[in-house]
C-alpha cells in the first residue's frame, strides 16, 4: 500500500493538450475513481501513472518515490484492462503466476500466492482451465487475480467492467469492492459510468476535457456539486436545469413558470441569469403545487419516471409512489426546497 501524489501533471500530443495540469492526492488504501465522459483524458492519466505513457510536465509520486520518469516495471503497480489481456495459451494458474515466474520467484511460493488470490476471487476450481473456457466475468476475475498475485503498491483499473453485461457488471463491481476491503491496496479506478463511481469510490475525481471539475466523496458530489457539469453528470436520471432569474422572492423561469425557492438563498444573486437545479427524485406528486401535463411515463415497478410540461418548461420527475397517470394527464408537483441548487448561468458555478 502506498500514497499516490499527482502534481500538475500535463500531457500533450504534439500541439494538442489533453491533460491540463492536474493535482490529485491519494491516501494509503484509498479507492479513488476517475470519472468523466469519453475522451476527457481518464486513460491517458492512468497510463501516465502506470508508466505506459510519458508525462509532458509535472510529477507523480508513489509513496516517497518520484516515478514520473521510471519505467513501468519498476513502479510496483498492477493494471487491469477492459479487454483482460490474458495469455490464451496459458491456464488460469499460469496466467496468474506469470509475472512472478518472470521475476524468478520459486515455484512453491508462486503456487501459494496463486492459491491465495484464487481463494479471494472464487477461482479455485478454474485454475487448470484456459481463458477460452471461461465466461467474461471469470476472465475478468483472472485478470484481477493476476494483479493480486503481484501484491503491488497500487492497483490501476481502466474500465474493467465495460465488456460485461449489465447484471454481471453490478455483481463484479461488488466483488472488486469486497476485494479492496479485504486486501486494502490503494486503487485508482477509471470509468465513464457515474453509478460505478458513486457505488465504488471513497473519493471521486470528476474529469472533463483534461481538467478536474471537482474532487470529493460520492455524497458530497451528489449533495454539493461545485458546478453544472458535476451536477448534471452525477446522479441518474440527470438533474433538471431550468433557466430564469429571481423576482420578488420567487424564481421566474425564462418561459414564465414560477418556481418556489429555498429559505436560505445566497446573497446578491438578483439581477443575473440563473439556473434552477433540482433532481427528479426530489420532486413528488401532490394534490396541489405546480401543475404540468405528463409527456412521458415510464414505470419500472419500483418507481415511475415522468416528464412534465409546465408553462413550456420540461421537468423530469421520479416518483416512488405508484400513480395512476397517463399521457396528457395533469399532475401537480411539490419540490423538496432544501435540495434545490442555484447556478450562475454565465460561469455554471453553484451559488
Ligand atoms: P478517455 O479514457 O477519458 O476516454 P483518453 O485518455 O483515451 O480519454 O483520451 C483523451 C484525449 O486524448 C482524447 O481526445 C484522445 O483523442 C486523445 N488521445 C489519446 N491518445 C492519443 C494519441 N496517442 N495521440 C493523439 N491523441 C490521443
Ligand atoms: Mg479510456
Amino acid at each position: 500500500m502506498a500514497t499516490v501524489n499527482i502534481q500538475n501533471i500535463q500531457k500533450n500530443y504534439g500541439a494538442v493538450k489533453v491533460i491540463h495540469g492536474i493535482d490529485i492526492d491519494i491516501a494509503e488504501g484509498e479507492f479513488v475513481v476517475l470519472v468523466g465522459p469519453s475522451g476527457c483524458g481518464k486513460s491517458t492519466l492512468l497510463r501516465m501513472i502506470a508508466g505506459l505513457e510519458e508525462v509532458s510536465g509535472g510529477a507523480i509520486r508513489i509513496g516517497p518515490r518520484e516515478v514520473s520518469n521510471m519505467p513501468a516495471r519498476d513502479r510496483d503497480i498492477a493494471m487491469v484492462f477492459q479487454n483482460y489481456a490474458l495469455y490464451p495459451h496459458m491456464t488460469v494458474a499460469e496466467n496468474m503466476g506469470f509475472a512472478l515466474k518472470l521475476k524468478k520467484v520459486d515455484q512453491a511460493q508462486i503456487r501459494s500466492k496463486v492459491t491465495h488470490a484464487a481463494n479471494i476471487l472464487g477461482l479455485e476450481k478454474l485454475l487448470d482451465r484456459y481463458p477460452k473456457q471461461l465466461s467474461g466475468g471469470q476472465r475478468q476475475r483472472v485478470a484481477m487475480g493476476r494483479a493480486i498475485v503481484r501484491d503491488p503498491q497500487v492497483f490501476l483499473f481502466d474500465e474493467p467492467l465495460s465488456n460485461l453485461d449489465a447484471k454481471l457488471r453490478v455483481q463484479m463491481r461488488g466483488e472488486i469492492k469486497t476485494m479492496h476491503q479485504r486486501i486494502g491496496t490503494t486503487t485508482i479506478y477509471v470509468t465513464h459510468d457515474q453509478v460505478e463511481a458513486m457505488t465504488m469510490a471513497d473519493k471521486i475525481v470528476v474529469l472533463h476535457d483534461g481538467h478536474i471539475e471537482q474532487i470529493g466523496a460520492p455524497l458530497e458530489l451528489y449533495d454539493r456539486p461545485a458546478n453544472m457539469f458535476v451536477a448534471g453528470f452525477i446522479g441518474s436520471p440527470a438533474m433538471n436545469f431550468i433557466e430564469g432569474r429571481l423576482e420578488e422572492g420567487v424564481f421566474r423561469t425564462n418561459k414564465g413558470l414560477i418556481l418556489p425557492l429555498p429559505k436560505d438563498l445566497p446573497k446578491d444573486i438578483g439581477g443575473r441569469g440563473l439556473v434552477y437545479g433540482v433532481r427528479p427524485e426530489h420532486i413528488r406528486a401532490s394534490s396541489d403545487g405546480i401543475e404540468g401535463r405528463a409527456t412521458l411515463i415510464e414505470g419500472t415497478g419500483s418507481e415511475i419516471f415522468t416528464r412534465l410540461e409546465a408553462h413550456g418548461e420540461d421537468i423530469a420527475c421520479l416518483f416512488r409512489e405508484r400513480l395512476d397517470v397517463r399521457f396528457g394527464d395533469a399532475i401537480h408537483i411539490q419540490i423538496d426546497l432544501p435540495r434545490v441548487h442555484l447556478f450562475d448561468k454565465q460561469t455554471g458555478r453553484r451559488l
